[in-house]
């Protein structure tokens, strides 16, 4: 059996930067992908088999607020390019699609405020990064968003237009989503004002460019198709096996598959309570992220509503081919990404008449590595499980965007939460080998 002294699971953002931390730390890695390629839920591939290459997972940061993702840029030196300014809107609030660059009239003026300055203010309350956001004091936000929003008696429009933007921006119809998380977001951002212009940077070359810096690094051995399926840690070491029963033995294991897919793998001794529910529970994250190709635009478009298909929906790119558009509907919408009348369905409730010429996505929803999109947390996970979910297992650990301090669910996350697994190993590693010596 082969042996190393840690043992990565995953090669997306958080285990190539858990693997490069350990292996500078003089450690022995190996890294076992189930996919055949780097990046997880990243991936920068063609469109539709042409020559345009297009990001079908993460995208945008915003360094300015997203530290560690900062400080891969900073490392490596990379380029980044950002996405166009809008100025053509469309709005989905309020049971109909309107066109004006500001969709309200003055008499929801202040209500607007009244909930941006409520939002502004919770979110306030919140410790990003240094501690994991279960922070007790917290827990009379961890209820639905509907519930903190609808509580407000806000007018139909703006009550919309402040449910749509979780709505996109994690994947999960607002019911089903923690308030705690998105003020986590909102706390990130700096203002709610944030969410709109600051994701606006995008990796000039894709995000796999990043995903190689990290991986080349430091001497790493990586696997690619491996699909990991049991782990037991007899707590001297830890045995890893493959779906073909080949087996892998190492000092200490990181895991970094996300939490959607910790049911496909068996532990032994079993979970701790709140990795084994979440397992179960599973976090809400179940994006539709959409290409389509529509005849050249004149003008960049931007438009998000509540009771449309797409809950997003936005120019990325014209070229010679024509203006690609990249939309986000919740799984409630029950999209094919690849049925391009549905999709041509749902582009004209923004753009009528627009034709769409072709599609592409990325099913991330049933993809058996990722079992979901991006981290949203249900009401009441974020209190009851974020904290322990990272504390180590024996000699298994656990990192993942899902289970970052700051920016859960994102590029930055999974970065962060990387390096914590690394630093947490490296520790642990460094103790017993002088115990050993003396
Ligand atoms: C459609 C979409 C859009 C997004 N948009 C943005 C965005 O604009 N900005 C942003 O910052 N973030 C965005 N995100 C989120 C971001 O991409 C993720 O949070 C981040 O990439 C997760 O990195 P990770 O390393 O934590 O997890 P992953 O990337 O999921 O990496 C985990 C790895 O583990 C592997 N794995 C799983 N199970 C096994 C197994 N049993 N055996 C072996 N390997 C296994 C997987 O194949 C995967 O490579 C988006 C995600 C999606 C899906």
């Amino acid at each position: 059996m082969e042996s190393v002294d840690v043992i990565v699971i995953g090669a997306g953002f958080a285990g190539a930067t858990a693997a490069r931390d350990s292996a500078l730390a003089g450690n022995s890695v190996l890294v076992l992908e189930g996919r055949d390629r780097p990046g997880g839920r990243t991936w920068y591939r063609q469109f539709d088999g042409r020559d345009q290459k297009l990001e079908f997972g993460g995208t945008w940061i915003a360094p300015t607020r997203q530290p560690f993702v900062r400080a891969e840029i900073e490392r490596y030196g990379l380029d980044l390019f950002q996405s166009p300014n809008y100025s053509q809107f469309g709005w989905g609030i309020g049971g109909a699609v309107s066109h004006e660059r500001f969709p309200f009239p003055p008499e929801e003026w202040a209500a607007l405020e009244r909930v941006i300055a409520k939002i502004d203010t919770d979110s306030d309350r919140v410790q990003l990064f240094d501690v994991p956001l279960g922070q007790p004091e917290l827990a009379d936000l961890d209820i639905p968003f509907t519930d903190y929003v609808h509580a407000l008696n806000l007018p139909a429009r703006v009550s919309d237009f402040i449910l749509a933007w979780p709505t996109f921006y994690f994947g999960a119809y607002p019911d089903k989503l923690s308030t705690l998380h998105v003020l986590s977001w909102n706390k990130g951002f700096g203002s709610a004002v944030g969410w709109y212009l600051l994701l606006v940077d995008k990796f000039l070359g894709g995000t796999g460019v990043l995903v190689e810096k990290i991986l080349s690094e430091a001497p790493l051995d990586i696997r690619y198709g491996v699909d990991v399926r049991s782990i037991d840690d007899d707590g001297q070491r830890v045995v890893v096996t493959d779906a073909d029963g080949t087996q892998f033995s190492a000092r200490n294991v990181i895991v970094t598959a996300p939490i959607n897919t910790w049911e496909r793998i068996s532990f032994t001794p079993g979970l701790p309570s709140s990795h084994q529910a979440m397992s179960v529970e599973k976090q809400a994250g179940e994006s539709v992220k959409v290409w389509a190709l529509v005849p050249k635009q004149d003008d960049f478009f931007f438009g998000a509503g509540m009771h449309t298909t797409f809950k997003w929906l936005a120019s990325e790119y014209t070229t010679a081919d024509g203006t690609y558009l990249v939309g986000f509907a919740s799984a409630e919408a029950d999209l094919d990404g690849n049925d391009i009348e549905a999709v041509t369905r749902a582009v004209q409730e923004y753009l009528p008449g627009v034709p769409v010429l072709a599609v592409d996505f990325h099913d991330w929803n049933n993809d058996q590595f990722s079992n979901g999109t991006w981290m949203a947390y249900k009401p009441g996970q974020v209190i009851a499980h974020s904290a322990a979910l990272q504390v180590p297992h024996g000699r298994v650990y656990f990192g993942n965007s899902d289970l970052a301090s700051g920016w859960a669910g994102w590029i930055d996350g999974a970065i962060e939460s990387g390096a914590r697994v690394a630093a947490q190993s490296n520790a642990a590693l460094a103790e017993s080998s002088v115990v050993a010596a003396g």
